[in-house]
């Protein structure tokens, strides 16, 4: 079975959603497209003019991102919010889903959440927060990734994957090495459900939020 991955950095592979970057566009299949905060600086906004005609052209970048806040590794927090505010709103624009990494951003993000009226669909990607603020987020169009995190059963990942409505799941591998079967099989195991009901719930999960499908 070929699962898809939602979020990863690992190249070649089918049924992913790799993470691009403007110069490495033209090696991926599926992937995502944006500013990481890391990588965030200004005069930025010359490079989002440039993703943007990029997502518009080519459909086969399915998201924006992964992009967000990182108060421990990132510019200015002003500037963190702008590059924020300006992919999100290409996201809603497309009708494609962002992907969002926020580390010790949070606050930052439900700021964001709840001041925008005009909201795309966010995958909070390799999440393990706890269940309370995923209980939060809930009242927003917030998605949870799960990764590796999946992998310790006391981990909050696998905590929240137990209550968290089913059709905000989505599952990936993101810069770990580890094959996304295994990732299957660990939320396999914490929901009790089997291998293809899960990797048909993510497929129609991502149909159900996004103008590129994926089959
Ligand atoms: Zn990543």
């Amino acid at each position: 079975m070929d699962f898809w991955d939602f979020h990863t950095h690992q190249t070649g592979k089918a049924n992913s959603i790799q993470n691009a970057g403007l110069d490495t566009l033209a090696n991926h299949q599926a992937c995502s497209l944006g500013i990481h905060p890391w990588f965030l600086e200004e005069g930025w906004e010359d490079i989002f003019e440039e993703i943007s005609k990029q997502v518009q052209q080519n459909t086969s970048i399915l998201a924006i991102g992964e992009c967000g806040f990182d108060r421990l590794k990132g510019p200015a927090l002003e500037l963190q919010k702008s590059a924020f505010r300006a992919q999100a709103k290409l996201a809603h624009e497309l009708g494609v889903p962002l992907i969002l990494h926020c580390v010790k951003g949070h606050d930052l993000f439900l700021e964001f959440l709840k001041k925008e009226k005009s909201l795309p669909n966010i995958l909070w990607h390799g999440w393990n927060l706890k269940p309370e603020l995923g209980q939060a987020l809930l009242d927003y169009p917030v998605y949870f990734s799960f990764g590796k995190h999946l992998l310790l059963p006391s981990s909050h990942a696998a905590e929240w994957l137990k209550r968290v409505p089913l059709d905000r799941v989505f599952l990936e591998t993101d810069d770990s090495k580890i094959e996304i079967a295994q990732i299957y099989q660990a939320a396999s195991l914490i929901l009790g459900l089997p291998l293809d009901r899960i990797d048909q719930q993510v497929r129609d999960n991502w149909n159900k939020i996004s103008s590129r499908k994926i089959k």
